[in-house]
């Protein structure tokens, strides 16, 4: 009897594991579609300055409308089109995307800094990605430092992809640039004397540490110290309430992103508020 209801289980799992690769496939597929079939959207998230009242910079976030299952966030999605291939034409669907909602921006006379994410895998052709940027740039009048491109330090890390002479091209054209997630990765700090760096975004695990660990209060302290120092700025991401804003404030990060201020918006929404130049409170 054991041993039967072993294989019954034994098969159960066979099948599960089954049924998750077609579920995968199609989904896949389904993203594929997806790509041409206008289900991509970006939402944004305001940043929000420390006492100032007027939203000045936002972070595209990519959502998939799913025709059946719904809103996605990215990463019910990115890792597989990441495996699959498809990250670059969702990538330069982003920038097109980002740089369109900019120039709508740009229009209603707010001077907002939109930040957009990258994938490692975007950047795997020696200077393509940074001539892709630059045609798109040269058939849009975007004002310089209006576009800031988070890249990892994995992004950073990836051999072969010359990555600092492309980052250099954008910079020279008024693309800014910011390492997301930082403090998770294993790279060295010296990058960030030597690439095109302006601001560093404080991985949201940190915040979310402040109350329970100790030692994320002399991160942070050391990190906001050692990126003053060389002139760069610094985003807290993920702040979730009054008490890890005050910290992060008192430990004097400049920015500050998270569902206390508000959660990513949709598109419409997001101009709505930069239109009535509306404002969380702050201080
Ligand atoms: P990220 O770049 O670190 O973005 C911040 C993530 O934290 C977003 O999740 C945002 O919704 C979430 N967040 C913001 N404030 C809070 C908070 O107070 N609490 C909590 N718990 N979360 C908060 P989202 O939108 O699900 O994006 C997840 C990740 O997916 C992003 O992390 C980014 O790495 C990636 N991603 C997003 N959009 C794109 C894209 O267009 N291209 C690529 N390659 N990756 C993207
Ligand atoms: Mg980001
Ligand atoms: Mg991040
Ligand atoms: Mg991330």
């Amino acid at each position: 009897l054991a041993k039967n209801k072993g294989r019954n289980r034994f098969e159960f799992f066979c099948y599960s594991i089954e049924e998750q690769a077609i579920k995968k496939r199609q989904l896949v597929e389904d993203l594929k579609t997806a790509i041409y079939d206008s289900q991509l959207t970006l939402h944004y998230q305001p940043i929000l300055k420390a006492n100032e009242p007027l939203i000045t910079k936002a972070e595209a976030l990519l959502r998939w409308q799913h025709p059946d299952k719904g809103l996605l966030g990215p990463s019910e999605f990115i890792p597989l089109a990441e495996e699959y291939g498809l990250i670059k034409e969702i990538g330069q669907w982003v920038v097109n995307q980002v740089i369109n909602d900019a120039l709508e921006l740009q229009q209603i006379n707010t001077d907002i800094q939109i930040s957009l994410n990258t994938s490692p895998l975007e950047i795997d052709e020696r200077g393509k990605w940074a001539r892709n940027w630059l045609q798109t740039l040269a058939n849009n009048p975007i004002k310089p430092g209006s576009i800031l491109i988070e890249v990892t330090e994995n992004t950073l890390m990836t051999p072969g992809t010359s990555i600092q002479q492309q980052m250099q091209l954008l910079s020279q054209q008024g693309i800014k640039f910011a390492i997301d997630d930082f403090g998770v990765g294993y790279s060295s700090l010296s990058y960030l004397q030597q690439l095109e760096i302006d601001i560093i975004k404080i991985d949201h695990s940190f915040v979310a540490n402040l109350e329970t660990t100790p030692s994320s209060h002399a991160l942070i302290r050391a990190i906001v110290t050692m990126a003053h120092n060389i002139g760069l700025k610094v985003v807290a991401e993920g702040i979730e309430n009054q008490a890890q804003y005050q910290t992060l404030k008192d430990l004097e990060c400049d920015f500050f992103q998270g569902f206390l201020f508000y959660r990513p918006l949709s598109k419409q929404e997001f101009i709505s508020h930069c239109l009535r130049k509306t404002y969380h409170r702050n201080e």
